[in-house]
């Protein structure tokens, strides 16, 4: 590992004014900005160490709820609020990583972390991620995690977050600050598509920091929500597709409001709105949600090894909505985790 400067900030003012330096990153629970530093990936000659800055609530504000960009994974997931109100985000969550890292991994964090991709960790090979311009040896080459939407011929890196996926079906906002003041960014525009920049995972511009996270009212899909996340093991892996789905059930069955989002098909969460509001009216059913299904995966494509995921994430978007419909684990006492147990 390089050697680095290590400066402790005990005001948010302390930890902007370090930032200024563009070499230097802000670092919580060191989840992944570690690995990546230890890898020789990235390296920063500054860490500030951001963890004392007061950042940690996890509170009802404006009839939504707030996440301090500081509050751990694992508080934020057995929150009382989030469990009640936010079940799916609450799923999420707890379906990420392992009891061990939700227990240090802050929620600006989970935004943050970057893509699994493992040629993006072997600085031995090109990556345009890593090295712009070097190329991108996953299109030919090992690319069964990587995406089916949104790639680029620079790159076809999914995004490693079950919580994102979460925060885009429920239209969070990202609150970012910065030395010149502070900005909110719907969470439809905080990650990117590749396009010919890989390297630019977020939209968050130097100097700023995430301060926290808010999320509107989603009372209407408190019974009726689902994370489904296929993964090659159950605990402690990334997802090959993930599909949050929260639907708001009229008393017969019929569909007010759905929301869908994939994880593990993109550089980004991927939501296809016109395929929600295509579900409204419709009775909750297998034909509807096939449908859905066929929209929100228009113009997927696989490069070789990762074709499964097709017929996968059309699978996990059927199966997310009929369970969503049966009911979410939590209003039907399915879900009874606590912070020890295993993910
Ligand atoms: Fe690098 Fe992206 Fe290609 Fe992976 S998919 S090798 S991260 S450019």
């Amino acid at each position: 590992m390089n050697p680095f400067a290590f400066t402790p900030a005990t005001h948010i003012d302390a930890a902007l004014a370090a930032l200024l330096d563009p070499d230097t990153r802000p670092i919580a629970g060191g989840t992944n900005l570690l690995d990546l530093m230890k890898e020789g990936v990235m390296k920063p000659s500054g860490l500030v160490d951001i963890n004392h800055l007061g950042l940690d609530q996890v509170e009802q504000r404006d009839g939504g709820l707030l996440l301090g960009a500081l509050a751990r994974n694992a508080d934020t997931a057995y929150h009382p609020l989030v469990r009640e109100r936010y079940p799916l985000l609450s799923s999420a969550i707890l379906a990420g990583a392992s009891p061990q890292l939700r227990n240090m991994a802050s929620n600006g964090g989970n935004l943050m972390q970057r893509t699994r991709c493992v040629y993006f960790y072997d600085v031995g090979t090109a990556c345009n991620k890593r090295e712009p311009g070097t190329g991108c040896p996953a299109v030919e080459g090992l690319n069964r995690q990587h995406a089916i939407l949104g790639a680029s011929p620079s790159c076809i890196a999914t995004h490693p977050s079950d919580m994102c996926v979460a925060l885009r079906a429920l239209d969070a906002t990202v609150h970012v600050r910065s030395m010149s003041g502070e900005r909110a960014i719907p969470f439809a525009d905080f990650h990117r598509l590749p396009g010919d920049t890989p390297e630019i995972d977020n939209t968050l511009q130097p100097g700023e920091m995430i301060t926290h996270i808010t999320v509107p009212d989603a009372d209407r899909f408190i019974d009726h929500s689902a994370y489904i996340k296929v993964r090659d093991r159950l605990s402690y892996a990334f997802a090959l597709v993930s599909v949050a789905a929260a639907l708001d059930l009229d008393a017969d069955g019929t569909i007010c409001a759905a929301r869908i989002a994939l994880g593990g098909v993109a550089h980004k969460p991927w939501r296809v709105e016109a395929a929600e509001d295509a579900l409204i009216g419709k009775r909750a059913d297998e034909a509807a949600f096939e449908l859905a299904a066929r929209t929100i995966l228009q113009g997927a494509q696989g490069f070789g090894h990762n074709d499964f995921k097709l017929p996968l994430a059309h699978n996990a978007i059927v199966q997310a909505l009929t369970t969503a419909t049966r009911g979410t684990d939590h209003a039907r006492g399915l879900d009874a985790g606590t912070k020890g147990e295993p993910a």
